[in-house]
């Protein structure tokens, strides 16, 4: 299990997303606007958590989450 955040800014990516990352990526402590998504098992919960909550333009991190980032 990971401790994931999703990135409240959703201008600093071409596609408008908003990312999720993981506690082991370089962005995950250089967030600065951001909500707790608490602890998952893999990215695809994550994101899914954060559609929940209404992050419909979630999505994973290239970098941290790559099988669940689309653009
Ligand atoms: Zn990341």
């Amino acid at each position: 299990m990971k401790n994931y955040r999703i990135n409240k800014n959703n201008n600093t990516n071409p596609g408008g997303h908003n990312e999720v990352h993981n506690q082991d990526c370089r962005y995950y402590n250089q967030l600065t606007n951001y909500e707790y998504l608490g602890q998952h098992p893999n990215c695809y919960s994550a994101v899914s958590e954060a559609k929940r909550r209404g992050y419909e333009r979630a999505d994973g991190c290239a970098i941290c989450s790559g099988p669940c980032n689309n653009g």
